[in-house]
């Protein structure tokens, strides 16, 4: 892929084509461009503000209108400098773009929940080849999350302990799934991973809101994520993939059971009749054969 394409809203030189420009943090001098990451408003939003929150009823039904955030990450300057490629410190300037985003969008009480994500490749759902992340910020708290978060609570009242911190306790000692560890995250596939080759990237200090995470736990984190891509992209050969931030909803950023976490989510299996009737996965490969492999064994 050629550095630049010229079709292309979010190479430099073309900023006609895009809404407008949120925020940029400074160039690192390569190709005379004098910014490196770069956050815009999706041109094509799920979500809008300056709407109603207003739930609205008709009939049986409950209906709101979409209000929210939803921007884009511009991850580089460059159209085919993928992260995998990128050197340590632009990936841990863009986990602090990440954090800046959230912090701010966190601190406007209509957002209930801010999301940060990112589809790589075609099956994962990305329309735009030019290394980019999104973040979304919403104003309700979906069910999903709220299951996961009652799951975690039942297991609170039951143990009193945080189920994440436990399942960091077994992991590290099992080591059967365990891909990388550093300072502060250990990266393993889940016990009961619902696709293959998922992965979990789950910080050690129990927090439950990403906007609490200090500097030198961003820093560990750029690298932890890095090197998980990178092996998805030299054992895998370049799979698509989504990954998410899973942090929790507002009013929930304290609580001693919930603690965020990075989920990536390799697209290499569909979702069938089965899983569309019984919301049961059928995962063809084993967590450990799966760990194993990303390690090189
Ligand atoms: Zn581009
Ligand atoms: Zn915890």
């Amino acid at each position: 892929m050629p550095a630049l394409d010229d079709r292309c809203p979010f190479c430099p030189g073309n900023e006609r084509m895009l809404p407008s420009i949120i925020m940029e943090t400074p160039g690192q001098g390569q190709g005379n461009v004098d910014w490196q990451v770069r956050v815009v408003p999706n041109k094509f939003p799920a979500l809008t503000p300056g709407v109603d929150q207003a739930r609205l009823k008709e009939g049986i039904y409950l209906s709101m209108p979409g209000y929210g955030r939803h921007e884009v990450i511009i991850e580089s300057p460059f159209h085919n400098r993928d992260l995998v490629i990128m050197s340590r410190e632009e990936v841990e300037t863009l986990v602090e773009v990440y954090h800046r985003r959230y912090v701010k969008l966190m601190r406007e009480k209509q957002n209930m929940m801010v999301v940060i994500f990112r589809n790589h490749g075609p099956r994962a759902g990305t329309s735009l080849v030019h290394p980019h992340s999104q973040l979304i910020a919403t104003g309700l708290v979906p069910g999903h999350v709220r299951l996961r978060e009652r799951e975690a609570e039942r297991y609170f009242d039951e143990t009193g302990r945080c189920v994440y911190c436990d399942i960091l306790e077994f992991e590290g000692l099992d080591r059967r799934r365990v891909i990388l560890e550093n300072r502060s995250f250990l990266a393993f596939v889940p016990y009961a991973a619902e696709v293959p080759f998922e992965i979990w990237i789950v910080p050690r200090k129990h927090r439950a809101g990403f906007g609490a995470v200090p500097g030198d736990e961003k820093i560990d984190l750029a690298h932890a994520l890095q090197e998980i891509l990178a092996k998805l992209h030299a054992r895998l050969d370049d799979p698509d993939y989504n990954y998410v931030i899973n942090s929790w909803a507002r009013y929930k950023a304290d609580e001693p059971h919930l603690h965020w976490y990075l989920q990536v989510r390799p697209r290499l299996t569909t979702t069938a009749g089965f899983e569309i009737a019984t919301g049961i996965r059928i995962n063809p490969s084993l967590p450990e054969q799966d760990a194993d492999y990303l390690k090189g064994r």
